[in-house]
C-alpha cells in the first residue's frame, strides 16, 4: 500500500482532511506515515491554526500555485517529536523535539546554498499540497529532514514553538533580517492578527517605538500589552496613514511600516504611513479578491526612496536567534496563543476566521 508515495505497512491515525473549497475539514481515519530514507516522522504535539489554513480553504492563493486537493492534510505550525528516522538522515534521532518551518526546501538550490531556504527553487509548503501532508495530524512526515527540520532546545513548550508558526517566524524573519529596525526607530504595524501582534511583540523587542493600527479594539488592546505604544483604530480616523504620521516626529513618517494583512487598504496605509527612505515590509499575502495585485503610489516611492521588502516564512538556519531571546525572556510567542483546542474543534476553528473575531493565535494541542 502507498501513502504520498511512501510504503505503508501500518495503522491509522487521526488526521483533519480537506473536502474541498469551503467543505469543512473532515476528521478522519488515515493510514500513517513512513520515513523515506532522507524524512523524518514527527509524532505532532502542538500545531498553530492559521488565517492560511483558512485563505487555502477558500481557495484563494490558486495565483500563487496553492490548491489544495481532497485528501490533503493540512497544518503548517508544528512542534513534535522525532519518531523514526530515514537511512540517510545524519541530523536527528528517535526523541529528538523539533519544529519545522512551513516552506519545506531542498537543501540544494542556489538559494538553500546562500541560507535561504524559505525562497528555495524548489519549496514545497507543508499542509498546502498533497506531497507534503500537514500536522493537524497524529504524526506527519517530513522531506529532506537535514535541511528542513529544527532541533528545538530542551526548556521550550511545545505550544509556545507552535505559537512560533509561520506568523511569529515570519515577523521575525521580515524585521530582523530584511529591514533595519534600529533601537528608537518609529515602527507601524497595519493589521493585528497573529501576525501583526507577533510583529508588535518583535519590534518592541528590537527597541522600536511602535504604533499598531486595526479596526478592532480587541486586537488594539493585545497590542498595547505586547508592547505598542501608541494604537489607532483605523474606524476611528480619516486617513489611518496620516494618523500614524501625526505620532512620528514632526510628522515625517514612520521608518518602517508593516503590512500584517494582506489586503490593499492595508498595504497602502503602511507605504503612505512611511517617511523619506522609508523601508515597507509586507508579511501578509493577498486574499483571492486582490489576486496577488496592489496598486501602489509608485512616484511617491521613487521620489522618497522609499523600499519595499518581502518576508516569506524563515529559513532553518534562523530560528537560533529566536530561540536565543526567548530563553532570556526577550520574546515570548506563548503570549500571543490565546487558545488551545482539540483535533477535533480544528474545522470548525479555520471554518469561523471568516468572521475576523480570533485573537491572537490559536493552537491544537490535543490529537
Ligand atoms: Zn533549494
Ligand atoms: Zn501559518
Amino acid at each position: 500500500m502507498f501513502y504520498y508515495g511512501v510504503s505503508i505497512d501500518r495503522g491509522c491515525m487521526k488526521a483533519a482532511v480537506f473536502q474541498g473549497v469551503e467543505e469543512p475539514l473532515e476528521i478522519q481515519d488515515v493510514e500513517e506515515p513512513t520515513a523515506d530514507e532522507d524524512q523524518v516522522v514527527v509524532e505532532t504535539e502542538a500545531c498553530g491554526i492559521c488565517r492560511s489554513d483558512w485563505h487555502a480553504w477558500k481557495g484563494d492563493w490558486g495565483h500563487i500555485g496553492v490548491v489544495p486537493t481532497e485528501g490533503l492534510i493540512f497544518g503548517h505550525e508544528p512542534a513534535g517529536r522525532v519518531v523514526e528516522v530515514g537511512d540517510n538522515v545524519e541530523r536527528f534521532r528517535e526523541g529528538d523535539m523539533v519544529t519545522v518551518p512551513f516552506n519545506l526546501s531542498d537543501g540544494t538550490c542556489q538559494h538553500c546554498r546562500d541560507g535561504r531556504g524559505n525562497i528555495c527553487d524548489r519549496m514545497v509548503p507543508l499542509g498546502f499540497l498533497g506531497m507534503a501532508p500537514g500536522a493537524f495530524a497524529e504524526r506527519f512526515p517530513v522531506r529532506e529532514a537535514d535541511h528542513n527540520v529544527v532541533k528545538l532546545p530542551d526548556d521550550v513548550d511545545p505550544v509556545n514553538v507552535a505559537g512560533l508558526g509561520c506568523r511569529f517566524a515570519t515577523a521575525f524573519h521580515g524585521l530582523v533580517s530584511r529591514v533595519d529596525v534600529t533601537p528608537g526607530d518609529w515602527v507601524a504595524v497595519h493589521g493585528c492578527g497573529g501576525v501583526g501582534l507577533s510583529a508588535v511583540h518583535i519590534a518592541d523587542a528590537l527597541g522600536a517605538n511602535v504604533i499598531a493600527v486595526d479596526i478592532k479594539d480587541e486586537q488594539l488592546w493585545a497590542a498595547e500589552e505586547l508592547g505598542a505604544d501608541e494604537i489607532i483604530n483605523a474606524t476611528d480616523v480619516k486617513d489611518a496613514a496620516q494618523a500614524v504620521k501625526a505620532h512620528t516626529d514632526s510628522s515625517q513618517g514612520v521608518d518602517v511600516a508593516v503590512d500584517a494583512l494582506g489586503v490593499a487598504e492595508t498595504c497602502k496605509a503602511a507605504i503612505n504611513s512611511l517617511g523619506k527612505a522609508g523601508q515597507h515590509l509586507q508579511i501578509g499575502l493577498t486574499t483571492g479578491e486582490n489576486d496577488g495585485n496592489v496598486e501602489l503610489p509608485v512616484d511617491n516611492m521613487v521620489m522618497d526612496e522609499r523600499e519595499f521588502y518581502g518576508s516569506f516564512g524563515m529559513p532553518p538556519n534562523e530560528y537560533d536567534q529566536i530561540f536565543r531571546m526567548m530563553s532570556r525572556g526577550k520574546i515570548d510567542p506563548g503570549q500571543i496563543v490565546t487558545e488551545t483546542v482539540s483535533l477535533e474543534e480544528v474545522p470548525d476553528v479555520i471554518g469561523n476566521m471568516g468572521n475576523y473575531e480570533t485573537v491572537g493565535i490559536p493552537v491544537c494541542n490535543e490529537f
